[in-house]
């Protein structure tokens, strides 16, 4: 398990994939799961691999995209201007190497600019540049060069460009975009694992697009493979780095698998919240609990969903998310597969009605 878990997130997280430009993710999504159910899409892109069991419908979901930016300009002396797809904080960008891809295929490599201190104002020095003022150097000397013969458009999608590469400590990883290729791992390979057995449920496996600019994909994935009952799977951030309080944080690395209550996006379906708390206590699996001030996941929006769906968040913390570097320790990915697994097993028709019987 930990050596398909590492070579899985190396591929995910070198994936081009941001928000409205899925394809590298799914193509992954597909080529790993193709002989474990059936294959579908909705009209936004979101993917599904349907198992054959009878029972509940049981959805295992994550968000294939990252986030990244779109060209938005290109100036006439050979300078693109870009608009972020997600959440970047401007001072994790400057000087950060980007790769655009054209519309023929390419992956052209840029920096985003960045002024030497010589250059600036003592008053400059101290202020965050907003990403409007900021542009990519591809190495072009003008507007002709960087369409005609680099092969860049308006609207081309762009990401982030980092390597996957183990720390010094074992089983830390630092790449781009764990916030969600550790959700997408998670999928596939508890997915993998999953349907080699007979199951009390329908397992629908699911990779959703453009939830970084506002949970947007699970609208429709949501109302396409009309789940029971869902289990979302994140990269949130973590919060044990100098800076936050040692004590009261809830998204330790190396802490466990994180079971997510609450965030302004959702609550957990509390039945549902109970019960992975329960197996992971019963299975001896390491787990933390969250309540989140701020943040949110695609549950915001599966939960709302048809006639509403029982929802929960197991996530992965990532230390720097919606940066170029992100962290994460192995274990906590690990010990997420094995409760999504312990978890997904226990979802038979009497529980699952359960979790919204009212009456
Ligand atoms: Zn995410």
């Amino acid at each position: 398990m930990r050596t398909k878990a590492v070579s899985l997130l190396q591929e995910l997280t070198d994936a081009h994939s941001v928000p409205g430009h899925e394809d590298e993710v799914r193509a992954i999504f597909v080529d790993e799961l193709e002989d474990c159910g059936e294959l579908s899409t909705d009209r936004n892109g979101s993917v599904f691999c349907e198992s054959t069991g009878d029972g509940p419908r049981v959805l295992v979901a994550g968000h294939m995209d990252e986030v990244g930016f779109m060209v938005q300009n290109i100036t006439t002396d050979g300078f693109i201007q870009f608009v972020p797809l997600g959440g970047w904080w401007e001072h994790s960008l400057l000087s950060q190497r980007v790769e655009i891809l054209t519309r023929s295929g390419g992956k052209i490599l840029g920096v985003v600019s960045s002024r030497p201190p010589h250059l600036l104002a003592e008053a400059q020095r101290r202020q965050v540049m907003t990403i409007d003022q900021m542009f990519i150097d591809v190495g072009a000397e003008s507007r002709r060069e960087v369409m005609d013969e680099i092969g860049i458009s308006l609207g081309d999608p762009i990401a982030p460009c980092s390597v996957f590469t183990p720390m010094a400590r074992e089983d830390y990883f630092m790449a781009k975009a764990f916030d969600n290729r550790v959700g997408m791992a998670g999928v596939i390979q508890a997915g993998q694992i999953l349907t080699r057995s007979t199951l009390p449920n329908r397992l629908i496996l699911c990779g959703t697009v453009q939830e970084e600019v506002g949970l947007r994909g699970a609208k429709t994935a949501a109302a396409f493979s009309h789940p029971d009952v869902a289990i979302i799977l994140e990269g949130p951030p973590a919060d044990d780095t100098p800076g936050f309080s040692r004590a009261d944080c809830q998204g330790r690395l190396g802490g466990g698998v994180q079971i997510r209550l609450f965030d302004p996006s959702a609550i957990a379906n509390p039945r549902l919240a109970g019960l992975a708390i329960d197996v992971a206590r019963a299975e001896g699996i390491p787990h933390q609990v969250t309540v989140r001030r701020s943040g949110g996941t695609d549950a915001g929006s599966f939960h709302l969903a048809n006639n509403g769906v029982p929802c929960i968040v197991l996530g992965v913390p990532a230390r720097y998310i919606h940066s170029h570097n992100s962290i994460i320790d192995l274990n906590d990915y690990l010990n997420m597969i094995t409760l999504i697994i312990a978890l997904v097993r226990r979802l038979d028709r009497e529980t699952v009605d359960g979790l919204s019987e009212y009456l």
